[in-house]
């Protein structure tokens, strides 16, 4: 795949989505290797064809009448593509992709406007061996006229109409309109009727297969077996972000439905503190939902943690050490696993497994290996930089206090010795030092106003010394 295709991948994306991607507040800030949106993701889908007047979009594109203005008009749409890789997707599509020729075949059978074609959400499971991951064909929707009730995850796409529809997140087609690209064949994405096989006799089990359980596994590195989503840089990470909206989705449904089970009538006092808050009006409410405080990144779950902090520190006094673990691009283990032409920006789920990994290997020398001593409690919190790297701060509690004379055996400010520990002092050189800046270096990223906002050069201090 040639260089600049890659590099605009998400811009061939939007030349062909069938629907529109949407959220509350995408954010865009001048150095961004990674997608980032606020509140929520919505997909829209309008009509097959415009309104008298109106400009073809999206997927009313593919009935233009002939194939060059079809490719004139996406090229004006997203500044930058060339147009023989728009004319060579477009070809790919037209022959290939299903969404894409069920709609020509649907259009053909609707004679008036009032007509509309309606894709179920889910596949009916009819037989043990039905191919999962198809696209619908023509033999799976139906042709209906305006006004008849369907189920609202359903897709109802009018002939003709300026209405536009949100795209139910859990509907199967919802990843193919979306993602032409990554579904050239406009293969069904999650829906709620795919069963866990049990990988011992192969057959199929009761068990539901989870948003989540579906997304790891479409995102998958295997050996001997290519995952071209992985190499689709940009649009992959469109597609994760907008995946895991989903999964959250399907979570944040799972606790509105399941409020009894979750007993959630038993925070008496959390629903009291909202029903007296004078600002909120229960009517304008609507039906209430408690989030349990096991649901990671919700206030009450934050705040579980930092009422045990408080905990530990009335209970034993100030934390012995506090730990900054950062992740870097440049870890074997990450270069190892890219593919060719990739930095380790396109692979955000490379960086945030080997992160995982090697913090979890730093936790165990910490707790199992005692290396600051047996330890009472820890704590750490995950944050992601702006570029997209994350980082971990931890707090630990020993059992015994760590006292003055022990500190530099913990820390050590010093350049080790290059004949003694070479690796040691490379690792140091190149990731342990400040600067240069001031008046060497103005340009260094921590210099505001001609001064190191961190402070630096220091003075050099002969004594260590020891707050309690
Ligand atoms: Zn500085």
């Amino acid at each position: 795949m040639s260089k600049h295709f890659l590099e605009n991948i998400r811009k061939y994306n939007s030349c062909f989505q069938m629907t529109s991607f949407g959220a509350t507040n995408i954010v865009r800030e001048n150095y961004m290797p990674t997608f980032r949106v606020q509140g929520q993701i919505y997909h829209h889908a309008g009509s097959l064809l415009p309104l008298p007047d109106a400009d073809h979009k999206f997927l009313q594109i593919y009935f233009m009448a002939n194939s060059d203005e079809q490719i004139e008009q996406r090229c004006h749409y997203n500044a930058g593509t060339r147009r023989e890789i728009v004319g060579a997707l477009q070809g790919l599509f037209d022959q290939h992709n299903e969404l894409v020729r069920l709609f020509k075949t649907a259009i053909q059978r609707m004679p008036a406007d009032d007509y509309a074609v309606v894709i179920r959400a889910d596949k009916r499971p009819v037989g043990q061996h039905e191919r999962q991951f198809n696209a619908p064909t023509i033999d799976e929707v139906a042709i209906v006229i305006v006004g008849e009730e369907f189920e609202s995850r359903d897709i109802i796409l009018h002939r003709r109409s300026g209405d536009i529809q949100r795209v139910s997140e859990t509907h199967r087609s919802y990843d193919g309109l979306q993602y032409p690209i990554l579904f050239w064949r406009g293969d069904d994405g999650y829906q709620f009727n795919i069963k866990m096989i049990n990988p011992q006799t192969g057959e199929g089990t009761n068990k539901k297969v989870s948003a989540m359980n579906y997304y790891s596994y479409r995102r998958m590195i295997r050996q001997n077996a290519e995952n071209h989503i992985l190499k689709c840089r940009q649009l992959f990470h469109q597609y994760i972000v907008d995946m895991y909206a989903k999964i959250e989705t399907e979570r944040l449904l799972y606790i509105r439905l399941n409020q009894t089970e979750l007993r959630s009538e038993q925070y008496i006092h959390l629903r009291d503190a909202i029903v007296n808050d004078g600002n909120v009006n229960p009517n304008e409410l609507g039906r209430m939902a408690i989030l349990p405080s096991t649901f990671t990144g919700s206030p009450r779950h934050m705040h579980e943690y930092a009422q045990d902090a408080m905990a530990y520190i009335r209970a034993y006094g100030r934390p012995d050490s506090f730990v900054t673990f950062t992740c870097n691009p440049t870890w074997n283990e990450i270069k190892e696993l890219l593919l060719v032409g990739q930095s380790s920006s396109d692979r955000h789920d490379i960086t945030a497994r080997v992160f995982k990994q090697k913090l979890k290997c730093l936790m165990d020398f910490i707790i199992k290996h005692h290396v600051f001593g047996e330890t009472r409690y820890w704590m750490y919190f995950i944050e992601w930089q702006k570029r997209g790297l994350p980082h971990a701060h931890i707090l630990v509690w020993l059992i015994n206090k760590t006292t003055p004379d022990q500190i530099d055996q913990i820390i050590s400010a010093e350049i080790p010795d290059k004949h003694i520990d070479p690796n040691l002092f490379d690792v140091v050189t190149k990731n342990m030092i400040h600067g240069p800046c001031g008046s060497i270096n103005n340009n260094s990223s921590c210099m505001s106003d001609g001064k190191c906002t961190k402070r630096y050069p220091r003075k050099l201090v002969s004594d260590t010394i020891h707050w309690q």
